[in-house]
């Protein structure tokens, strides 16, 4: 169908819930993505860090196909044996003990509050159930996740909202002594803060937190549904810190574009849950896992981690060149293949017109360019992103 009847029968049938570029694409392979009319573009912002294996990665379908010619879904009533499977594998490689598996990133937040809260109530009692967000976050479209959120354009005219939630200032100590009560179950953090403007969290800040945690048995709560699973350089982001959380959320990439989420805990926090306590109907089903499996094995087999280090390095510096080139471009944010160029003014303008020069990127937070790109992505690609933005900058510059 041409782009234009898809556009409007999508305006016809569909709530109006996004502010979409006006292309639909029908093919991706690697990098690059074709659209309806048959153009093609390098793709910066692979799904919104789901993509991180790159568009039709062959142990994804090959997983697909063979996971969907067995068995699609049985519901959590039986065992799952790739369920089974996944968990071992996401536990072998964090510090986590126990998993549990849903289908997206916001409710694998939901989950994480609620584990917090259970934890703390059998432990101390119904009190003690407030967490703690920071500034800056973004943490999923619920009713729950909205209430971590800081986004006032995300919560507005959804009030009441759940209580037993507060925010304090990211990377600001004394801002969170002050908002800390005895009635504090958990702090959640991004380590690298993806819609609020690729900003990392700081090292001292973030060993501080882990102190008051294990000091007033607060739960470290770390959000790496974005930064996680070798995106940094390493394979969660936690690991750049050398600290481990108590509980850790996953999703976006976990499947490679298979809607998936996950909660990682250490077995202390995990055996606050019995059978009963929460679930989901499709979360963890044969297909979801059987993909997941896949991208892990592929991440951990192909060293994607150190390539996202060593690519992020060079995508980095050339950015860095901007930064020397043009006072309106103010800094490079974010580590690896999660990136951010902070400007003085708008990015939506910039974000339109690499489009139109093929490249898809994304805009954060106003004024940060955000690339988010699959993980294989090459040296090449990278240039001819560099290359892209050159032009445009200097045609802005001319004005
Ligand atoms: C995308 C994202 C979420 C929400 O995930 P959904 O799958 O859209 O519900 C939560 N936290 C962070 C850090 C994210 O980037």
């Amino acid at each position: 169908m041409e782009i234009q009847k898809i556009i409007n029968n999508g305006n016809q049938y569909l709530m109006s819930t996004y502010g979409r570029t006006p292309i639909a694409f029908l093919d991706g392979k690697g990098s690059t993505l074709t659209d309806t009319e048959g153009n093609e573009y390098l793709d910066m912002v692979a799904g919104l860090a789901v993509n991180s294996l790159g568009h039709s990665h062959p142990a994804v379908v090959e997983a697909i196909k063979n996971q969907a010619e067995k068995l699609l879904h049985t519901s959590n009533l039986y065992w799952i044996e790739g369920q089974v499977a996944l968990a071992q594998k996401l536990v072998q490689n964090s510090f986590g003990d126990k998993v549990f598996f849903c289908n997206s990133g916001a409710e694998a937040n939901e989950a994480a509050i609620k584990l917090a809260r259970k934890y703390a109530y059998k432990k101390y009692g119904s009190h003690k159930n407030e967490i703690i967000a920071m500034t800056g976050s973004f943490h999923g479209r619920t009713l729950g996740t909205l209430s971590i959120t800081n986004n006032p354009k995300y919560q507005e005219g959804y009030g009441p909202l759940p209580e037993g939630f507060k925010f304090s200032e990211f990377n600001n100590l004394e801002a969170l002594k002050g908002v800390i009560t005895e009635n504090t179950c958990g702090i959640i953090i991004e380590p690298i803060q993806g819609e609020g403007g690729v900003t990392p969290v700081e090292a001292t800040f973030l060993k501080a937190v882990k102190e008051i945690c294990v000091k007033n048995d607060i739960l470290l709560i770390f959000d790496e549904i974005q930064c996680g699973l070798g995106r940094t350089g390493k394979l969660f982001a936690y690991e750049n810190y050398e600290i481990e959380p108590d509980i850790m959320t996953l999703a976006k990439a976990l499947a490679g574009g298979v809607p998936i989420g996950a909660v990682i805990a250490t077995d202390e926090v995990a055996k606050a849950w019995c059978p009963g306590d929460h679930g989901t109907t499709f979360g963890g089903n044969p297909l979801v896992c059987a993909v997941g499996l896949a991208v892990i094995d592929t991440i951990l087999q192909e060293k994607l981690s150190d390539q996202a280090k060593q690519i992020g390095m060079y995508f980095a510096e050339k950015l860095q060149g901007f930064v020397n080139q043009y006072s309106w471009v103010k800094k490079v944010k974010g580590m690896g293949l999660i990136l951010g160029l902070e400007l003085e003014i708008e990015g939506t303008p910039i974000v339109a017109e690499a489009f139109k020069q093929g490249v898809l990127i994304n805009c954060t937070a106003g004024k940060i360019l955000r690339f988010l790109p699959p993980l294989i992505i090459t040296e090449k690609e990278v240039d001819q992103t560099i290359n892209t933005l050159a032009k445009i900058f200097k045609e802005m510059e001319g004005v």
